[in-house]
């Protein structure tokens, strides 16, 4: 089972991004977003990685909140 587990996890790892790319992308991203662009169909990998790490995806939505309070102003 857990055998398993860790086999699908390593399987799974080969095309994920680290927290350092994903930094590296973030602006793009947000960028992409905020244009309407579909994010999610650009950059599956940086949308992919903010589901499961928070710490990125709190970076995103500062970096989000950011950049949509300068469009408003
Ligand atoms: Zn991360």
């Amino acid at each position: 089972m857990t055998l398993k587990l860790l086999k699908m996890l390593d399987m799974t790892h080969e095309d994920e991004l680290s927290c350092g790319e994903v930094h590296a992308l973030l602006d793009e991203y947000v960028e992409l977003k905020l244009r309407g662009e579909d994010v999610e169909a650009l950059m599956p990998l940086v949308k992919y990685h903010l589901d499961i790490c928070r710490d990125c995806f709190e970076e995103y939505e500062a970096l989000l909140a950011a950049l949509a309070f300068e469009e408003s102003l």
